[in-house]
């Protein structure tokens, strides 16, 4: 196959493309390095069937020219700092014209399948139960959540104006080797400066399945290949789920340290859009016949240790 990978250069995009280079697919990547990095990719660079393109989604005449003659597109593109929708709603406003100009340059090249990052940040504030992909009203309450459900509506409607077909993946928190952002590596740099105390953003109590970065990928993977609808929608992590606090005691065994002071912010949340808690109903994927290999903690341990050796 050959496949294009928007945001191939970034944390998840990058190990999917690791795969999708080990089965011997023809790849190109298509990644501005925003939050990127050409490390992550560079073991492919010297290859035949490896394209590296340093671009902008929003340069359509661009994006139209470089997407000619692939047969799937991986969208993983997008500014994946939750947080930074408070400060930057701008965000929402730049990954959805980044989307609808990918849809764009697909119609104009007439290619026809479309696989795409959404995450649980589209289900908004959840009730206490494992949520189904059949959930609603869909209310999200960070503008990164909202961005990620418009660009769902978008590939939909692409899907059945231009009889294209899309697969949308929800996913969990991702963590794992190469993980640029979010909260162990967050307590990882805190911990390095001041290895005696830890301040936890909100009152600790946040809890959220984590879904390691090949488990993710894996399952992508795997529920493109066995789903055949015009539009297939699956939850993608695993059906356990870990407290903040749990995360600072992992982080703070893994780096040998001991005697540190925990201070929280307060407040239920970690931050303006941040979803307390929430659980997947993972049930449609497991029905397709694939789970995660790891638990959530055990995805946390990990990662902790990968991001330890690997000196971020
Ligand atoms: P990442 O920042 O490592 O990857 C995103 C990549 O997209 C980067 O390489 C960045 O340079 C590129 N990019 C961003 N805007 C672009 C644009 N306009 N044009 C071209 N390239 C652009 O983040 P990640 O954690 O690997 O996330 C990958 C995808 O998965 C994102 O869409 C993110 O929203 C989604 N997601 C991530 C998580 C998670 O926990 N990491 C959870 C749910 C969904």
């Amino acid at each position: 196959m050959n496949i294009f990978v928007t945001g191939g250069a970034g944390f998840i995009g990058s190990h999917l493309v690791d795969g999708f280079i080990d089965k011997g697919n023809t790849v190109t990547v298509y990644d501005n390095l925003s939050s990127g990095k050409k490390q992550f990719i560079e073991r492919h660079l010297q290859r035949d069937n490896f394209t590296f393109i340093e671009a902008d989604l929003l340069d359509l005449e661009n994006v139209t020219k470089e997407i000619k003659d692939h047969d799937v597109v991986f969208h993983i593109a997008a500014n994946p700092d939750v947080k930074l929708g408070a400060q930057q709603p701008d965000i929402a406003k730049r990954d959805i014209l980044a989307t609808y100009n990918l849809l764009d340059a697909m119609r104009m090249n007439d290619i026809k399948k479309i696989v795409f990052s959404s995450s649980s940040t589209i289900y908004g504030e959840t009730p206490a139960f494992p949520l189904p992909e059949s959930y609603g009203p869909l209310l999200p309450i960070s503008v990164y959540g909202a961005a990620k459900l418009a660009a769902e509506g978008l590939i939909s409607s692409f899907c059945h104006t231009f009889d294209m077909q899309g697969w949308i993946f929800r996913f969990a928190n991702v963590v794992g080797e190469r993980g640029t952002h979010g909260v162990i590596v967050d307590f990882i740099n805190k911990l390095r400066k001041s290895p005696r105390k830890l301040e936890i953003l909100g009152d600790g109590r946040q809890r959220k399945p984590y879904l390691y970065v090949e488990d993710c990928v894996g399952g992508m993977l795997f529920g493109f290949e066995q789903s055949n609808e015009q539009i297939n929608i699956f939850n993608l992590g695993c059906n356990t789920a870990t407290e903040v606090t749990r995360i600072a005691e992992i982080v703070v065994e893994e780096m040998g340290l001991t005697n540190v002071k925990f201070t929280y912010t307060g407040g239920k949340r970690g931050w303006k859009g941040d979803v307390p808690q929430f659980q997947f109903d993972i049930s449609k994927m497991k029905k397709l016949g694939w789970k995660a290999t790891v638990t959530s903690d055990e995805a946390v341990r990990k990662t902790t240790r990968v991001l330890l050796d690997t000196n971020i």
